[in-house]
């Protein structure tokens, strides 16, 4: 068992989340009951995230993706409304953990990535202005564009999308889970063979040939499991409570 405050404090502190500036705000976003025996984690607070965590009997719920971001419509009505009500109504904690998440060394997404795919870290730079943001590494052994392509369909469940550039051979790559696709110019500015992220615009396509980047579009969701699941697991470790991961699939 953990209290409320008490794991929002350790998650405070174990995230580094003063260190990083961000369009939510990082914790406890809302408040259920006091005592938590079992948490579920997921990728995005959505309403069939919460009815599945409910029925799993959840104290809290832990996410990358909360709510309450910047620029949105305050109010507590409409689709926001029916999510918070039904927080409330079952007494879920809801914390939410966005940046700090992405950037953390052993339990983010960044990191999960490298794991999964095997890549090799050689450096964590800073972008947007949060430091550790944008990742760069090698491959195990140099790949050709079409092996990285099926890496990522293999580790993550899903095709990318991939936009081809001249290199022939991918040394060193970068990358920064979910929507970083516009990283990618920083990304080509340090002389790397690939970037990958999670989603794809129109015109990333024409810089990612201009900036002679290949450029995967490994999936938002898909890029973005692996931190609410390795944090879970410690949280589950660090405190004997039960933990589970809940996943609510996501093509986007
Ligand atoms: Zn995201």
């Amino acid at each position: 068992m953990v209290h409320r405050e008490a794991l929002e404090a350790y998650l405070h502190e174990q995230l580094a989340v003063g260190e990083c500036t961000d369009y939510a705000p990082n914790g406890l976003q809302v408040a259920g009951r006091e005592r938590i025996e079992t948490l579920v984690t997921g990728v995005t607070a959505s309403a069939a995230l919460l009815e599945a965590a409910a029925a799993a009997g959840a104290d809290a719920v832990l996410v990358h993706h909360g709510y309450f971001w910047k620029g949105e419509d305050p109010r507590l009505v409409g689709m926001k409304g029916r999510r918070v009500r039904l927080l409330m109504e079952a007494g879920i904690n809801l914390y939410a953990y966005h940046l700090p998440l992405d950037v953390h060394p052993e339990l983010g997404n960044n990191a999960g990535l490298a794991r999964l795919l095997g890549w090799e870290v050689t450096e964590r730079r800073s972008a947007h202005g949060v430091p550790g943001l944008l990742w760069v590494g090698r491959p195990a052994a140099p790949l050709d564009p079409g092996a990285l392509r099926r890496g990522l369909a293999e580790a993550l469940g899903r095709e990318p999308t991939h936009v081809a550039a001249a290199p022939e051979r991918i040394e060193r790559l970068a990358w920064c889970s979910g929507g970083a696709e516009r990283l990618l110019e920083q990304a080509a500015g340090l002389g790397v063979d690939a970037y990958v992220s999670g989603e794809i615009s129109e015109p990333t396509a024409h810089a990612a040939r201009e900036l002679g980047v290949h450029y995967f579009a490994a999936g938002h969701h898909a890029t973005e499991r692996s931190g609410v699941q390795a944090l879970g697991a410690h949280l589950g470790e660090a405190f004997g409570i039960n933990h589970r991961y809940i996943e609510i699939s996501n093509p986007a």
